[in-house]
């Protein structure tokens, strides 16, 4: 009779074996008081639930949800496809446009970790084409890959970066794919940037996708709720891989709930807010001086190059505060992201850091 590790190890499939499960900033981490390592939102804020219906199974698109988001995108709702986050999205178009073994993607590093880790899961190649040093797109390397990607992520604004993609470089990229594959733009953070984003330039675009999230700006990561935006031809296409009954009834109902118009507007003076304490926190970060501000602030979260990164780290461990290691990541080494907090959230990171440098100093 096998063991249970030897039927792990000799079923599983052979792309697997050498991948890890992401090290989500969850896994990574359980304790602490500050959680400044997820991007998450530090407001919470109340729904109710009307479980009437928790008999029956959900829409597998429920209207409310997706009229509502539609609504709040500018877009038709043909458009509008909702998932267990903006990571089932990313999923979702890789399992639709690729083939196992075959087709490739490309992405555009430093960025967000799910698109390569979607793509390996499934057997898919992922091709890379570097950020510059100042984190625009490289796009001679970008348009290198025409007809040899069937996916081109870019995240905007890029998380760990903070920094936008310029609206001219996103258009060059569209028109060089514009036959051969589809370009998703990640916007998870769009509300926390300057500009609103590409979602209007879904109709000029037919091989545009616009990837976004409640997680973030709408302070709901508990809840698992995202949107993938396209032509509704691309839409019907990831109908085929999503799973019957995507969203449970609750979420369903917490998501049009946070969408309606009051939730709109809590949304948006909570961004305010949240604005003001970036603005504040950047300021305390930029007046220490073994810390170096990297990149841009148009999400909700700071990058940092740091001295003695490490025992930094481990430091704010120790005082409960969590942030995130980026230093592993192209042109980010010493490099840590830091989630804006509430205020006394950002003051106790400040003080923290503070005290540790001075201990260091000694
Ligand atoms: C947080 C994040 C996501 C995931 O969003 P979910 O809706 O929580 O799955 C996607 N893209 C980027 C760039 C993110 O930072």
């Amino acid at each position: 009779m096998s063991t249970a590790l030897e039927l792990a190890e000799n079923l599983q499939c052979a792309h697997l074996k050498a991948l890890q499960p992401y090290q989500s900033a969850r896994r990574l981490f359980s304790g602490g008081q500050d959680w400044l390592n997820a991007n998450e939102s530090p407001f919470s804020n109340d729904f109710t639930v009307n479980c009437d219906t928790l008999n029956r199974y959900p829409d597998c698109q429920p209207k409310a949800v997706i009229s509502a988001y539609a609504g709040y995108a500018n877009v038709g709702t043909e458009q509008v496809l909702v998932s267990r986050g903006a990571d089932e999205g990313i999923e979702l178009l890789i399992r639709a446009f690729c083939q196992p073994g075959q087709d490739r993607i490309l992405i555009c590093p430093p960025t967000y970790g799910m698109y390569a880790i979607s793509a390996e899961t499934f057997q898919i190649g992922v091709e890379t084409a570097p950020l510059q040093t100042d984190f625009s797109l490289n796009l001679n390397h970008v348009l290198d890959y025409v007809g040899k990607v069937k996916l081109v992520f870019i995240c905007s604004p890029n998380n760990p970066t903070g920094t936008e993609i310029n609206e001219q470089q996103l258009k060059t990229v569209l028109d060089a794919y514009k036959d051969s594959a589809l370009v998703v733009v990640d916007e998870a953070y769009i509300e926390f940037a300057q500009s609103s984003g590409c979602a209007d330039w879904l109709a000029e675009y037919p091989n545009l996708v616009v990837l976004r999230t409640l997680s973030k700006a709408f302070a709901l990561a508990g809840i698992r709720c995202g949107f993938t935006l396209a032509a509704p031809e691309i839409i019907q296409v990831l109908y085929k891989v999503i799973a019957p009954y995507p969203l449970p009834e609750p979420v369903a109902q917490i998501a049009a709930q946070a969408l309606c118009a009051e939730g709109l507007k809590r949304v948006e003076n909570q961004i305010s807010q949240l604005r003001q304490w970036r603005q504040a926190l950047l300021k305390s970060l930029e007046n220490i001086s073994q810390l170096t501000p990297v990149g841009d602030t148009q999400a909700n979260f700071v990058l940092v190059r740091a001295d003695k990164k490490q025992a930094l780290m481990d430091h704010l461990v120790s005082q409960g505060i969590l942030i995130r290691d980026q230093s592993k990541q192209l042109h980010l080494d010493h490099c840590l992201r830091i989630s804006i907090g509430n205020e006394e959230q950002n003051q106790r990171l400040i003080a923290a850091i503070t005290a540790f440098y001075q201990q260091e100093g000694q």
